[in-house]
C-alpha cells in the first residue's frame, strides 16, 4: 500500500481555537512551544478533545484491499472518495490470463489483488481475478461483473479525517486484535503525520508487543 499525506492543518489553528476559551490569544507562540504544550494539556490530558477537531489531515490512501476499505469505511467520523469499481473495471479488459498460478503471473496480478502470507489464499485469489476477467472480456458490463469481485482486489480512496477522529482510528487499528492489513494501514497513516503532530497521537498507537 502508498500512504501520501496531501495536506494538514497548521497547529496554531488548533491552538488559537483553545486559547479563542481564555481568550489568552497574547500567550501564544505562532504553534511553537507553549502552543504545542496548550494541545498537549487541553487536548489530550484534559480531554478538551473537540479542539483537535480543527485539525484536519487529508490522505491519498493506495493499494488497500476492498476487504480493508470495508472495514476502513465503518469510521463514520471521516470523509471518502473511493475509486468506483463501475467506472474502472475496464482495467482488467485489456490484461491476458492471469493462470497458471506462477511467478509471472503472481508478479502481473500484484497491480491488481492485495496477497496474503497463505499460498493457498493467494491462489484462490488468482483464480477469482481471473474469473473476473473473463466476465469482463465478452462484454459483461461492470455494474454486473463487479459482484464477482474477491474481497482481495484492490482500490484506492482520498480519506479525511480530524484528528480527534483520527486518534480513536489509531486506537481501534494499530491494536493487535484488528485486522492484519488495517493494523499496517494504521501504522503507516501515522508515520506519514507530520513530525511536530505526533505528539497528539503516540499514546493511541499500539505498542508491538500489547
Ligand atoms: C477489533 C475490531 C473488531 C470489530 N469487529 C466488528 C464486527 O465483527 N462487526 C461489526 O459490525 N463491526 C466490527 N468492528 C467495527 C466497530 O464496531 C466500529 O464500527 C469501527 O471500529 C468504527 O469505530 P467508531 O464507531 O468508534 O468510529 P466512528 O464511526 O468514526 O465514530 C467515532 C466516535 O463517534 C461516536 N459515534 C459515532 N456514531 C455514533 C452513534 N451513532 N451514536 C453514538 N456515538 C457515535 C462514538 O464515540 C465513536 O467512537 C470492529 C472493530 C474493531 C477495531
Amino acid at each position: 500500500m502508498e500512504i501520501t499525506l496531501l495536506n494538514y492543518t497548521d497547529l496554531k489553528i488548533c491552538s488559537h481555537a483553545i486559547r479563542t476559551c481564555w481568550q489568552s490569544f497574547e500567550k501564544g507562540d505562532n504553534g511553537g512551544e507553549k502552543d504545542i504544550e496548550l494541545i498537549d494539556r487541553v487536548g489530550n490530558k484534559f480531554k478538551h478533545a473537540s479542539t483537535l477537531e480543527h485539525l484536519n489531515y487529508n490522505f491519498y490512501i493506495q493499494g488497500i484491499s476492498r476487504a480493508c476499505l470495508q472495514e476502513l469505511a465503518r469510521h463514520r467520523m471521516a470523509s471518502l472518495s473511493v475509486k468506483s469499481s463501475r467506472y474502472t473495471l475496464k482495467e482488467l479488459k485489456e490484461e491476458e490470463s492471469f493462470l497458471p498460478f506462477c511467478e509471472d503471473n503472481l508478479n502481473r496480478a500484484k497491480k491488481f489483488l492485495v496477497f496474503t502470507e497463505n499460498q493457498a489464499v493467494n491462489e484462490a485469489s488468482l483464480m477469482a481475478l481471473e474469473n473476473l476477467r473473463k466476465l469482463l472480456i465478452v462484454n459483461i458490463s461492470n455494474d454486473l461483473a463487479k459482484f464477482a469481485m474477491p474481497e482481495s482486489y484492490k482500490t484506492e480512496l482520498t480519506w479525511s479525517i480530524n484528528a480527534r477522529s483520527l486518534q480513536n482510528f489509531l486506537a481501534l487499528r494499530s491494536s493487535k486484535s484488528a485486522l492484519w492489513e488495517i493494523r499496517i494501514l494504521a501504522k503507516n497513516i501515522y508515520e506519514k503525520l507530520p513530525q511536530e503532530h505526533q505528539f497528539i497521537f503516540e499514546n493511541c498507537i499500539a505498542k508491538e508487543s500489547e
